[in-house]
């Protein structure tokens, strides 16, 4: 789970990482007095959306007094910005961040995430932060230096040293970076977090770090020990049909395409979703409704998937073990009554009660395309959307 800016300054402020002074706004008139509050220009009017790249997007700008902050909330608030993280549709700005301008030295890069591979967390720092950390580590990864943290031991001293002499910092920056660093740890493992960020980290003229950009995502999967940041969710940031379908549970993604397929565990629904890549057609959703699933479930499963204006066909392709064929069928007989199918379905069957399924879906006189093996699906649902 992703959570904004603010917020994640807000946790950091909590655990004692450095961060500026500022607070979150929702209008123009917000932004106005918390800038007065801050008591000095300039003021930095940061647009807040669940995305990075908002410097170059025209998001982060600074303000010399209170008019000019005026000018920017006013042309921020409610833009559609568009940074290389939202796509070309972009993100439309609900939400400033408004602080006090800092007088940077270095710009640097400080990251925590976790490594898989070696199970442990990886610190990933560099000289070269700011607003081009991808560059940086596509062209001259030896600039990033990677320290890996057993979870057992927790970070450890020498550790740390190593990072800030990778960072190349004054000797009297150390102990600011030490304490920054060893908090920075503690909080990353206090909420099960995938990934803590900060780009750029800023060295001030005074030899102090400080947080200038905050990135937290969180292992949603944890959450349930984390209620505290259940209400840091922001749905307006979410897609909708994402949205929708997590209410019920639903392992859902949306994609691009325009086939909407329907399949009952996580293998057989990226087989799935090769089957109609191979066939020629191009995929609009992941939906695994689960092996368990209920009758209510797969009916909000194909409602979601039929309120998605580019779906031009679905697929539904079931494998009846413990979710059986019969409550299945009777899931789409009740999602087709309630929402109605006016696009081509076509349905895969196999498995536990399987005759009892296609009774119901016979018996039903629905227009659902049958389909005898998956190859046969995968050969009508091509038809389907080349009509
Ligand atoms: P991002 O583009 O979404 O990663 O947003 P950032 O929060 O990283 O801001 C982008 C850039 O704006 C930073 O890399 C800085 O160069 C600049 N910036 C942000 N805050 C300040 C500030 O207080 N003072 C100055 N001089 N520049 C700032
Ligand atoms: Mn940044």
């Amino acid at each position: 789970m992703k959570i904004h800016e603010y917020q994640a300054k807000d946790l950091f402020r909590r655990y004692n990482v450095p961060v500026p002074e500022g607070k979150v706004a929702f209008s123009v008139e917000e932004a106005k007095k918390i800038a007065g509050e801050l008591g000095g220009f300039p003021v930095v009017v940061k647009a807040q959306i669940h995305a990075g790249g908002r410097g170059k997007g025209g998001g982060v700008k600074l303000a010399a007094s209170l008019e000019e902050t005026e000018t920017l909330a006013e042309q921020i608030l409610g833009m559609t910005l568009v940074t290389h993280q939202t796509g070309p549709e972009g993100k439309l700005v609900q939400k400033l961040l408004v602080e006090a301008g800092q007088k940077i030295e270095r710009e640097l890069y400080l990251g925590l995430l976790v490594d898989r591979a070696t199970a442990s967390v990886v610190i990933m720092a560099s000289q070269d932060g700011g607003m081009d950390i991808e560059q940086v580590a596509e062209k001259t990864p030896e600039r990033i230096i990677k320290v890996y943290v057993d979870p057992l031991m927790g970070i450890q001293g020498y550790q740390i040293r190593e990072v800030g002499f990778g960072l190349g910092l004054p000797s009297a920056a150390m102990k600011s970076f030490a304490g920054l660093l060893s908090n920075l740890y503690k909080l990353f493992v206090a909420y099960d977090s995938s990934m803590v960020e900060i780009n750029p980290l800023i060295l001030t003229q005074d030899n102090a770090v400080l947080a200038l950009d905050a990135k937290v995502d969180f292992d949603s999967n944890a959450l349930y020990r984390h209620k505290d940041l259940l209400e840091l969710r922001d749905l307006d940031e979410e897609d909708p049909l994402e949205v929708e379908a997590s209410k019920f549970n639903l392992n859902y993604i949306n994609l691009d395409g325009n086939v909407g397929n329907i399949v009952n565990g996580a293998g057989l629904a990226m087989a799935t979703m090769d089957i109609i890549k191979n066939a020629g057609a191009t995929p609009a959703n992941f939906m695994d409704v689960g092996g368990g699933a209920s009758a209510e479930q797969v009916e909000n499963a194909l409602r979601i998937i039929l309120a998605d204006q580019k779906v031009k066909a679905v697929l539904i392709n079931i494998f009846g073990g413990i979710l059986r064929c019969d409550i299945f069928a009777q899931g789409v007989v009740d999602a087709a009554k309630k929402t109605g199918i006016n696009i081509p379905v076509v349905v895969r069957m196999e498995g536990t009660n399987v005759e009892q399924g296609k009774k119901i879906l016979a018996d039903a006189g629905l227009d659902l395309i049958s389909a005898r093996d998956l190859a046969d699906a995968a050969e009508k649902i091509a038809v389907a959307v080349a009509n």
